[in-house]
């Protein structure tokens, strides 16, 4: 088992990465405590959660939104829970949005904590404080930064994943190596098969090492205002390919990857060799896919990016694998190399 810290501005939150997940009835209070789940986990986990009140929602992104969050306060206020009561997150990154948003405002804040049943979760969404739910078809625009009280990232819990939601969460570790860890990057490369069979020995080390990592930029800059947005490497073209698309987020993340790592090669930031590595190890897991968005919806899309500032981006190149930068640049250029891009192929 690893235990990671995560310190920012008042508050210190414990990811524990090779825990079984049944010790978190020993992490919490015993009363004023409620578990939040989606059904598909429920089903099953849930007859061995702790003996609490279970609130459930509907599996999947729909639910990320603020009706659902009243309703679970409702909830919250019926089962007498008061401002001393504690929230616990079971499930993937949805379920820990939705219990981090609703736990940051329910009282005005009460803590939480999550059990993280998702790779996508384990590597990324629950470490970092970050929480948001959808307004519409715009993704996280309300939301807020709440640090858990503890993660528990249990890799067993990945062996009932549907494999597409495991190599969406896959994706977002490799991302993690390409910006900041070389020798994760390597390890990917050199343990496919026990990626593939979810070994649960391996999956501990790669996940301590993505979250380590995650930890170590979010301790430097919890709200986002420089290094932080190094996270977002593959994200602007993601968000657009997810949108026209809907693909799984993982996957999306895994095109804007490779776009983005094509547009460094563009620049001078790396090498042809350093490129094909990168494209190589996306393409065998399967994680790119054909995604030509037509000419007049690129420019609409990519500048809906919440994280532009005017017709700027500080967008996320790398330079070298394991080593990202950001460069402000104009909106245009990042849609025009799309386009040059998907007009060469
Ligand atoms: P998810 O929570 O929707 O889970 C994916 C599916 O897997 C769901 O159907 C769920 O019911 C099922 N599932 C969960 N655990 C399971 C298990 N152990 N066995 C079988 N089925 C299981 O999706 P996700 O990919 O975990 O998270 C995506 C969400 O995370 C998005 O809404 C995204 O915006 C958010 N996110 C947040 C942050 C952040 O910093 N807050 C970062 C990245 C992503």
């Amino acid at each position: 088992m690893e235990k990671i810290i995560v310190k920012t501005d008042g508050a210190v939150s414990e990811i524990l990465i090779g825990m079984k997940w049944e010790s978190a009835g020993e992490l919490i209070p015993v009363s004023g405590t409620a578990i939040i789940t989606d059904h598909n986990v429920n089903r099953i986990y849930g007859e061995r959660f702790p003996d609490l009140p279970v609130f459930q929602v509907k599996p999947g992104e729909a639910s990320k939104k603020i009706e659902v969050i009243e309703s679970l306060a409702e909830r919250l206020i019926e089962s007498g829970i008061d401002r001393n009561g504690f929230l616990l997150g079971i499930g993937g990154g949805v379920v820990s949005d939705i219990t981090g948003f609703l736990a940051s405002i329910y009282m005005r804040g009460i803590k939480c904590a999550y059990v993280s049943s998702t790779l996508l979760a384990q590597v990324d969404a629950s470490t970092g404080g970050k929480n948001g739910v959808n307004l519409g078809s715009t993704k996280n625009v309300l939301g807020c930064f709440k640090q858990p009280e503890f993660v528990i990232c249990d890799p067993l819990m990945l062996q009932t994943l549907p494999e597409e939601e495991y190599l969406s969460g896959l994706s977002e570790l490799i991302k993690t190596a390409i910006i900041g860890n070389a020798k994760l990057f390597e390890i990917i490369e050199n343990n496919y098969e026990g990626i593939m069979k979810r070994d649960p020995q391996l999956l501990t080390m790669l996940i301590s090492m993505a979250v380590n990592f995650k930890a170590s930029v979010v301790s430097e800059d919890e709200k986002e205002s420089g290094l932080r947005r190094i996270l977002n490497f593959g994200h602007t073209y993601g968000h657009a390919i997810e949108l026209y698309k809907s693909f799984r987020h993982g996957y999306a993340v895994a095109c804007g990857m490779e776009l983005s790592s094509g547009f460094s090669l563009a620049r001078g930031y790396i090498t042809d060799e350093e490129h094909g590595r990168i494209t190589g190890l996306l393409r065998r897991f399967k994680l790119l896919r054909p995604h030509m968005i037509p000419a007049d919806l690129v420019s609409q899309l990519i500048m809906r990016d919440k994280k532009k500032s005017g017709n700027d981006i500080h967008f996320v190149f790398i330079e070298g694998i394991g080593q990202a930068v950001t460069e402000k640049i104009p909106l245009t250029e990042v849609v025009k190399y799309y386009l040059q891009e998907k007009a060469e192929n």
